[in-house]
């Protein structure tokens, strides 16, 4: 899944530790049934929310503000009693339950039975009734360790609930699936139903399985009778599961199906089976509905076994109206008209894969399509879009070619369909057969896309693409292994493009991405890559950038180390041993130590950098022809003498370096440091050293002064004796390390004074960057003579690149992104020939309503200047509204949102947030930019103070946007009164508490700005 889509992280201007954020163990345990759910050597079993009433020493972030008190408990206690006797009837030989749950006559061993039972819970209420009243508060008792009972779950009927776990139990897995839906899209309803062939493994009475539907009947069959019963069914909402009581044991090796008829409503919220309407282009209001499944929304459109590991095969019917096309991951079978103009699609089978890769689409759409040997790739759009579907048919078409051969395994399926769907808040999702983009990440306009806009789609294309293989083809067993999905797509995303889009330069985006991932992976808030991942929460934030970019810096290091031979071996292998079934990170270890015949412990190595968080800092000292080499771990701690346990942190290193006297093209590289500190002998002395070649290691470097002053001066005399990628790395480090206190932030502003001879477009960005990040702090605190003197210094620095870029669409893609970067920063801080030249653009432009071309590259920059006045703002929203090129719509909204008027700007929030002429999802992109600016920066909190309620129904409290949207709107302050009153917001908040991590990451942003204030302020103010 693609979550995300341009400027995918936030910017965190940050620099400690601070111990009141430290991780606390997971709070966990209970309930388990070791011989039905085994469990994985790294798991932690979460703890069933429907059973926490009833469990003392919970910590306080487990209890929900809805839960029920000690009086209530008490009550419930009663009743778990008479279930659990009606739980070891089904593993007794002298019960049977009837359909109804009710005890048939009850034998001798029964009352036994009852009575020790009684005796228990009698002894339970006494305990319970002895234990301190924070037990059952929604503080707890904050003592940690403690022991931990359970007492089962009560299904919403009031009878026992047979499974107490979130994880599903292993006693049944589902063969098949045939799913037939019947969607109505202006009623937002559906009816469906769902046969489900399962096959036991072990002995058992229930099923149990993930549903939110509302069933209305279910039946029962087994292979041996195959006659239908009415079966019961007992539903677990908090777990979101169903238990279906067999009316008979259920036998070890052999099959049943399952057959249930429901309903439901297509949802709002751009999850699950989701609908909306908008209007075409002429005026008329339609119908679409779409899925977006990952992680666990499946479970809202059938009952089904919603875990990964689950794989089965799906056929799916659905009933539409004629006008419509439908959709689903396998290519259609037949169409049968019914009455009253409905059709029925059947798809055939699909192959084996998770319930969340399933995917269905209804609504008006036409298509582009080639065949790629015997594979039919087709992009799909609403109809007057379709001809914005040719770059990314072509782009698709090269790229299954490329992923076909590098991973040596055919594309299995007769068909791939890309859908641009018209509302979504996903970026893109890699439905096995049916990949699903927001239209701006698929769909190319000509007139008004710019180089950025093409790269985004190449590489969000590249990315679903990848996941064809990683991912659909081969998928991680539980979501705690996510960073193999998605550390291996983005990794992907940028080696193909790298391979067969060179031109576009794409390695200046992932230099970028990693600049920025490193940031937050140096916070406390930080986590592994490979975490575990129990409740929905955890799931949902497992879906960060970490897993993503963190993930793919890994893969990249390891590719750069093993080199690229040995490593499409090991990945080839992998897919090969591993298609169609489900694996954990061990297996791609083993894959790769097979490879490299143990010669080296790949998962010894790899484990170093995915179990722990944060990355080293590698600090290097040249001592004649000897370079000390030592690592500590990077944290961000703006406190002397606060050194958090970071004592015990080691990598495993691949580090590598180049000298005055080395050759570039030969890439030299040294064994792993595995220890804190280790001696490499140069082969001569020379003038220079560079560790991290072309930043293919995920580690900052820190070097003796000497050294620091040896690479400053080659850079100034001549800068292109390093590669692009190493010069913007030298810049990352050295404000980095300013940040942390290491050097000087004079000496990071001496390293930037070569950029008068700077060519290259990532330098350039990466410079921009971290002083763009002191410019706001200053502007944002008051400080504007400060301000002012920090942007006249660096565009003195960058006034010849400036003077030469012209207004226009020429040159490389590199050139074309430096143009847009350079022009943007020249017109926002109000150079005066920026401005002049833009607002005689916009003019022109505005004078012809709008049908004059622009470049597209500075476009946003036109239209941001445009929309400083009134009548030029004005004009703007009013063509937001009559256009269909999403990638013009999102250049307009940037300039709506960046203005100067805080009424303009509440009204785009707000307008945005009702989601009738603005879409919702562009909320996000909306507050980014306002929380930038200066009249906006404290508007942006206060809006999404005050409708959070709205935001939280509309986006969910813990999705990513609405992550990013509370991230985009904090973290520029840098007051303790701030600070102050955002965790006091959050103490409030029963969606998103002071637990969360995003919370806490915010939390510690701000906390950093004010440290890094209070330290840099004075020399600033004295040398800047
Ligand atoms: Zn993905």
């Amino acid at each position: 899944m693609e979550p995300f889509t341009n400027d995918r992280l936030q910017l965190p201007r940050n620099m400690i530790e601070n111990s009141m954020f430290e991780e606390e163990p997971d709070v966990v345990d209970l309930a388990k049934e070791p011989c039905l759910h085994p469990l994985e050597p790294d798991e932690v079993e979460y703890e069933p929310r429907g059973s926490r009433l009833l469990v003392r020493g919970l910590g306080e972030h487990e209890m929900d503000e809805d839960e029920e008190d000690y009086e209530s408990s008490a009550k419930l206690l009663g009743m778990s009693f008479m279930n659990r006797s009606s739980g070891l009837r089904n593993s007794a030989t002298g019960y049977r339950q009837s359909p109804d749950g009710a005890c048939s006559v009850p034998s001798a061993r029964t009352m036994v039975v009852c009575a020790f039972v009684v005796v228990v819970a009698v002894s339970v209420i006494m305990v319970i009734y002895l234990l301190p009243r924070c037990t059952f508060t929604k503080e707890g008792c904050h003592k940690k360790n403690q022991s931990i009972e359970l007492i089962q779950p009560l299904a919403a009927n009031g009878k026992l609930f047979p499974w107490t776990q979130m994880r599903l139990p292993t006693n049944i897995v589902p063969l098949r699936y045939e799913l037939n839906l019947h969607p109505n899209l202006t009623s937002m309803t559906f009816r469906a139903s769902v046969t489900i062939s399962v096959q036991a493994l072990q002995d058992t009475w229930n099923i149990i399985l993930h549903s939110t539907v509302r069933i209305s009947r279910v039946t029962f069959m087994s292979a041996v009778s195959s006659q239908e019963k009415q079966v019961e069914i007992l539903e677990h909402p908090r777990h979101e599961q169903i238990a279906i009581v067999a009316p008979e044991a259920l036998l070890a090796g052999h099959n049943y199906t399952l057959k249930m008829e429901y309903s439901s409503n297509i949802s709002s919220s751009y999850r699950g089976f989701y609908g909306f309407s908008y209007t075409d282009e002429s005026n008329e209001k339609k119908y679409f509905a779409a899925t977006q499944f990952e992680p666990l929304a499946a479970r809202s459109a059938f009952p089904c076994f919603d875990e990964p590991g689950f794989k089965a095969t799906f056929i799916i019917r659905i009933i539409r109206d004629e006008q419509y096309t439908a959709l689903s991951n396998m290519p259609k079978k037949s169409s049968v008209p019914l009455e009253d103009g409905l059709v029925k699609d059947e798809f055939f089978e699909s192959v084996k894969m998770s319930t969340y890769l399933v995917a269905f689409i209804v609504g008006e759409m036409k298509n582009l399509s080639q065949d790629v040997n015997g594979t039919l790739v087709s992009i799909y759009t609403v109809p007057e879009k379709v001809g914005q579907a040719h770059h990314a048919l072509e782009t698709a078409v090269k790229l299954l070619e490329f992923y076909q051969n590098y991973f040596e395994i055919q594309y299995p399926l007769k068909k791939l369909d890309l859908v641009a769907i018209p509302d979504s808040k996903a970026g893109a999702m890699e439905n096995w057969g049916l990949v699903t983009f927001r239209e701006e990440t698929l769909l190319c306009d000509n007139n008004t896309s710019s180089v950025a806009d093409r790269k985004l789609m190449t590489k969000i294309i590249a990315h679903e693409l990848a996941h064809q293989w990683f991912g659909n083809l081969v998928t991680m067993r539980w979501w705690n292994d996510i960073w193999l999905n998605e550390g291996f797509a983005t990794f992907m995303e940028y080696f193909s493009l790298e391979k067969i889009f060179k031109e576009l330069s794409t390695y200046e985006d992932f230099l970028d991405a990693q600049f920025k991932i490193m940031k937050k992976d140096s916070l406390s808030s930080s986590r592994p890559i490979s975490s575990s991942a129990q409740s929905s929460q955890q799931i949902g934030e497992m879906f960060d950038p970490l897993s993503y970019i963190k993930g793919a810096s890994l893969l990249l290091m390891l590719k750069t180390f093993l080199s690229e031979d040995v490593f499409q071996h090991a990945i080839v292998l992998y897919l090969h041993n591993h298609s169609y079934g489900s694996i954990q990170s061990d297996d791609l270890w083993d894959s790769f130590n097979q490879v490299t015949n143990q010669t080296l412990d790949v998962k010894k190595m790899m484990e170093t950098w995915t179990l722990q968080k944060g990355f080293p800092l590698v600090t290097v000292q040249r001592k004649g022809k000897e370079l000390f080499v030592q690592q500590e771990r990077f944290f961000l701690n703006m406190k002397p003498g606060i050194q958090p346990s970071n004592a015990s942190y080691l990598w495993h290193i691949p580090l590598s370096y180049v000298t005055d006297g080395g050759n570039y093209s030969e890439y030299r590289s040294v064994s792993l440091l595995d220890k804190k500190s280790g001696v490499i002998n140069l082969t001569e002395e020379v003038g220079w050293v560079k560790v991290n070649i072309n930043m293919n290691g995920y580690y900052i470097v820190h070097y003796a002064d000497d050294d620091w002053e040896a690479l400053i001066k080659q850079l100034q005399r001549n800068p292109h004796v390093l590669s692009d990628k190493d010069r913007a790395n030298l810049i990352n480090n050295i404000f980095e390390l300013a940040g942390l206190g290491k050097v000087p932030l004079q000496r990071a502003f001496d390293l930037i004074n070569y950029l008068g001879n700077e060519t290259h477009t990532a330098p350039i960005t990466e410079a921009l960057f971290q002083t763009g990040l002191i410019y706001n702090l200053l502007e944002k605190l008051g400080h504007m003579d400060l301000a002012s003197r920090l942007v006249a210094r660096v565009f003195k620095l960058l006034q010849n690149q400036i003077k030469q870029q012209t207004w226009t669409d020429e040159g490389t893609p590199s050139m074309r992104e430096l143009r847009s970067v350079l022009l943007e920063f020249a017109c926002t801080y109000k150079q005066e020939n920026c401005c002049t030249a833009a607002m005689k653009l916009f003019d022109d432009w505005m004078a012809s309503n709008g049908t004059q071309s622009l470049p597209t590259d500075v476009m946003t920059t036109v239209f941001k200047v445009g929309a400083k006045t009134e009548k030029g703002w004005s004009f703007l929203l009013k063509k937001y509204n009559s256009i269909d090129s999403e990638a013009e719509k999102n250049k307009i909204l940037e300039a709506l949102a960046s203005s100067e008027n805080v009424q303009k700007l509440y009204w785009l929030m707000k307008t945005s947030l009702d989601g009738d002429i603005i879409q919702t999802p562009k909320l996000y992109f909306i507050i980014r930019t306002v929380g930038r600016h200066f009249p906006g920066h404290l508007l942006a909190w206060d809006f999404v103070k005050e409708n959070w309620n709205t935001l939280v129904k509309k986006l969910h409290a813990r999705s990513y946007t609405m992550r990013s949207i509370v991230a985009e709107s904090t973290h520029l302050f840098s007051t303790k009164a701030h600070l102050s009153e955002v965790q006091a917001f959050f103490e409030n908040q029963p969606e998103a508490n002071l637990q969360l991590r995003y919370v806490q990451e915010v939390l510690e942003v701000i906390q950093l700005n004010i440290h890094w204030m209070e330290k840099n302020l004075k020399s600033l103010t004295w040398w800047l």
